[in-house]
């Protein structure tokens, strides 16, 4: 079905034709009627669903209906990155309407983000806590908002957003619309939806196992000495092309950047001490292909929207096994398949049985030349049947003594 029948008007047919989007993702088709119609909505969907386009689009629709350039549409995010992002879908779909647009959020100083306000804008996307200083300080006042959208709402309360969420909702105008998006919804998360919405529509996309089944999936048991020279062993593969390697800690995301840097792989890390500026640079590089790896943190690389991921690496399992589904789930933007590769060591093998719970999903093991029994036999894994192909095809990973095709 092509965008005409959700009746968006022409300029952001146009934009999307750009953008070389023929047809509404579900969350986009389920959710722009309602949306368009002026209802409030809860949206349950995850990134890759194409759920920000969801609520950029009838929000630009429904204000060019008067043009008076005050602040009438404000996102909150909790990331720079996705409010940095977010940023980039409102120009890229609104290239054909006049708004103006700016973005807002904490670790660069304030002056060109207040400068950008007082220049008069007709949206603003930010974090909860640097839109807070400058409410407090008066550089940016809420009293037009027509339109409000809470992005990643689960996310934010898991980073301690609540108070300053709660402080911002209260100097809203009564009389709005709310769209309201997580990917979970617990319930301190429906609390606060109800808290916020009136009488809305709810949308449930892509329950989180369909796109999980779209992912290939394999874990290599190996053991913690080894995982970086098995790393380094991938990345040798042509096919390749675009690794988002993960970790836990900013300390091994550092380490192992390093280590493929100094063998010749071209590699970036994200992390919460890195300044925004090379986190920018970090993610422009790889954007633009001149780095092919990126190594990220879970919070640094949360909503972090690039297309064509055709790996991502879990160096290190996670503890929580939805943060895996979030990980893998960068590989398959709004319904492409990608391949995600695990190494568990022996003190991961309860990540792996709770994640497999999660999934419902035996991960396909991996031969390697590194492989370990004993991070495969560790005690406290469920039982757990011999390597089965899930595809019936013979698979197995055989290092490359080569020369590395990879960042060159
Ligand atoms: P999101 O869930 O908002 O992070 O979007 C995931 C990805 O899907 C982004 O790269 C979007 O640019 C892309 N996308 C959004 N809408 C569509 C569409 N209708 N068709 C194809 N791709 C889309």
């Amino acid at each position: 079905m092509p965008f005409r029948q959700i009746n968006l008007i022409e300029p952001l047919q146009r934009a999307l034709a750009r953008q070389g989007y023929t047809a509404p993702t579900p969350i986009q088709l389920k959710s722009i009627p309602d949306t368009l119609a002026g209802k409030d909505l809860m949206g349950i969907a995850q990134t890759g669903t194409g759920k920000t386009a969801a609520f950029v689009l009838p929000i630009l629709q429904r204000m060019t209906e008067k043009y008076p350039r005050v602040l009438r549409a404000l996102v909150l995010a909790p990331t720079r990155e996705l409010a940095a992002q977010i940023g980039d879908s409102f120009a890229a779909y609104g290239q054909f309407l006049r708004f103006k647009h700016a973005v807002i959020f904490g670790g660069v100083g304030q002056g060109p983000q207040v400068n950008a306000v007082s220049r008069g804008v007709d949206i603003v996307v930010a974090t909860p806590g640097r839109l807070l200083d400058l409410m407090n300080q008066g550089k940016v006042s809420l009293k037009d908002i027509e339109f409000f959208v809470l992005d990643e709402a689960d996310r934010m309360l898991d980073m301690g957003f609540i108070q300053d969420i709660n402080k911002i909702i209260a100097k809203l105008p009564q009389k709005r619309q709310s769209l309201f998006f997580s990917a979970t919804m617990p319930p301190q998360v429906s609390q606060l939806a109800h808290q916020l919405l009136r009488n809305p529509v709810r949308v449930e996309v892509a329950p989180q196992a369909t796109t999980v089944e779209l992912i290939k999936q394999y874990v290599f048991f190996v053991d913690s000495y080894s995982k970086e020279k098995l790393l380094l062993e991938l990345l040798l593969q042509k096919h390749l092309t675009r690794v988002l390697i993960f970790t836990r800690t900013k300390h091994r995301a550092n380490k192992v950047a390093s280590y493929l840097s100094s063998h010749n792989v071209k590699t970036d890390a994200i992390h919460g001490n890195k300044s925004q500026g090379a986190r920018t640079q970090a993610l422009q590089n790889f954007k633009s292909g001149r780095t092919k790896v990126l190594v990220a943190t879970d919070i640094a690389a949360r909503g972090i929207d690039i297309d064509d991921i055709s790996h991502v690496i879990n160096f290190e399992l996670p503890n929580e096994p939805e943060i895996y589904v979030h990980r893998i789930g960068r590989t398959a933007r709004a319904g492409a398949g990608g391949t995600a590769y695990s190494f568990c060591a022996a003190d991961e093998r309860n990540f792996l049985r709770d994640i497999e719970r999660l999934i419902r999903l035996k991960i396909e093991v991996m031969p390697h030349a590194y492989h370990s029994n004993n991070a495969q036999n560790a005690a406290g894994a469920a039982a757990r049947p011999p390597p089965k192909n899930q595809r019936g095809r013979s698979r197995s990973f055989r290092p490359h003594h080569g020369k590395s095709h990879f960042g060159r």
